[in-house]
């Protein structure tokens, strides 16, 4: 099943999402999966659950695209449930972001190397792991979601002002985008 993804404008993308335990959420597979199945549908890398309207710590990465740049990525898929960062290290470097929930703007963004993270998968087991690279970078990514940030307040005042109007317009729903998606300023019923 595929979800709607919330756009840009929405006060759940702002919120800091709660941690989830396992007996509220007995059904979490099927939720992941659906997650996987949205994102792909989107040609994404990564998507958090703020983005489909639900504010839980809970994020999917698939990083297998970037394979060829980094033979370390086949078959990167995973869940990430209740993350926290541990620690970030070495020194930033900038790469071209998009996110699902902003269409049609990429930005160059500055994020440290290397991540430490604690989480738990879809079978509930608890991991600590260190990423780098490209994986690091859609986990940061995504970790910002369920921490109600985005990646274009890594920005400069003047970058974010260059792109005010399209983010307006993306509130809007003008925008042109092959995937389903809910819009904040668009009333119901119309
Ligand atoms: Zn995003």
């Amino acid at each position: 099943m595929k979800y709607p993804i919330v756009a840009y404008g929405d006060p759940i993308l702002r919120k800091k999402a709660t941690a989830i335990e396992p007996e509220e959420y007995p059904h979490i597979k099927a939720l992941i999966e659906n997650m996987f199945e949205t994102m792909y549908a989107a040609r994404g890398v990564g998507l958090a659950a703020p983005q489909i309207g639900i504010s839980m710590r809970l994020f999917v990465i698939d990083a297998s695209a970037f394979e060829d740049d980094d033979p370390a990525l086949k078959g990167f898929k995973k869940a990430f449930i209740n993350a926290m960062v541990l620690e970030e290290n070495g020194d930033e470097w900038s790469f071209n972001e998009g996110c699902l929930s902003i269409p049609e703007i990429r930005e160059d963004v500055y994020r440290q190397p290397t991540v430490k993270l604690s989480y738990y998968d879809e079978d509930w087991k608890h991991h600590e792991d260190t990423f780098s690279g490209m994986a690091a970078r859609i986990i940061q990514h995504e970790y910002d979601h369920i921490e109600g940030k985005l990646f274009i307040d890594k920005l400069s005042p003047l970058r974010k002002r260059l792109i005010q109007k399209k983010l307006n317009d993306i509130s809007k729903g003008i925008v042109d985008v092959e995937y389903k998606m809910k819009f904040p300023a668009v009333k119901k019923g119309r």
